[in-house]
């Protein structure tokens, strides 16, 4: 077992001239061609049978937003998230990873085909992740809700698709340091049936080994296997770096370092409640 993390040497960066978003296109988001994401090919492989399962419905806020969460593989994406969603519920979450994990769980087309990829640490390929959010994603904004994307985009053409169907107007990228991902990652297990995750450091299930709900034994996910963290991490910085500097460039993304989740977290927070307080301010005055 790990020890628990210590020296948390925190810091916020702040892009631009003040923590607010000067360049940001507009307080509601815009949906855009919503119609030319139907394809025949999409339905074969994202809607079997499986939808997403961190996707609940929430109370529409006075605008929509679209939120994106960037960070490394096993960069606390899932838990920063999660506190946000139990803060903002007005957002609707769509995790990829989630999804994908659920379509291995029901052996779908897209979960067989996905597998080979996940197993091995590689990204699934841009034309199956983008039919399988894209539906998601346009429909919640369609309806009023905002939405978190949590693990999308991860290349450029996954970014470039997204701003083709809508605008994100709030990216929080999480920076985190590899040794601790790596501490971390080795430290996750989780049980295969549910999903359910357990960390040795700060989520242990109560019999070491073993599922609190079913007894049944965990596992370390494939990707989690060492070999596969390092080649995450590796194309994590050929793939997704470059999002940073795109989002940086349209003036949206707002940076947090640091090596705890639970430390990063109040940071998110009141930045996070400053943009959504500002917006709301801006629409309706207009
Ligand atoms: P992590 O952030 O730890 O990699 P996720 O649960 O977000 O975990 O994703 C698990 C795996 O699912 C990734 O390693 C990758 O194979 C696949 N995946 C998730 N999101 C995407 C994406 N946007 N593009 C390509 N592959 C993805």
């Amino acid at each position: 077992m790990m020890q628990a993390f210590v020296s948390p040497a925190f810091r916020r960066t702040v892009v631009g001239k003040s923590s607010s978003l000067l360049h940001r296109r507009s307080p509601t988001t815009v949906v855009r061609s919503f119609a030319s994401i139907y394809h025949a090919d999409m339905e074969d492989l994202s809607h079997e049978e499986t939808s997403s399962p961190s996707s609940t419905s929430s109370p529409s806020s006075s605008c929509a937003h679209s939120l994106l969460i960037l960070g490394k593989p096993g960069g606390g994406k899932g838990t920063i998230s999660g506190k946000i969603l139990s803060d903002f519920p007005q957002f609707r979450h769509v995790s990829t990873g989630d999804q994908l994990r659920q379509h291995v769980r029901n052996e779908t087309k897209l979960g067989l085909e996905a597998k080979k990829y996940m197993d091995e640490g590689c990204l699934v390929p841009d034309n199956v992740m983008i039919k399988m959010v894209m539906k998601d994603a346009v429909e919640a904004i369609k309806n009023g809700q905002s939405l978190l994307l949590d693990g999308f985009p991860r290349t450029m053409e996954q970014a470039v698709a997204l701003d083709e169907q809508l605008d994100v107007d709030m990216v929080i990228n999480l920076c985190i340091p590899n040794e601790t991902i790596i501490e971390r990652i080795s430290d996750r297990w989780i049980h295969p049936a549910s999903g359910r995750v357990y960390n040795y450091s700060y989520k242990p299930p109560k019999v070491t080994g073993m599922d609190d709900e079913t007894g049944e034994p965990l596992v370390q996910r494939d990707d989690d296997k060492p070999e596969s963290v390092l080649k995450r991490l590796n194309k994590y910085e050929e793939a997704t770096r470059p999002l940073v500097q795109y989002y940086e460039e349209k003036g949206v993304i707002q940076t947090f370092r640091g090596t705890q989740s639970d430390v990063i977290y109040p940071e998110v927070q009141e930045w996070l409640g400053e943009q959504l307080a500002e917006d709301d301010v801006e629409a309706n005055t207009i």
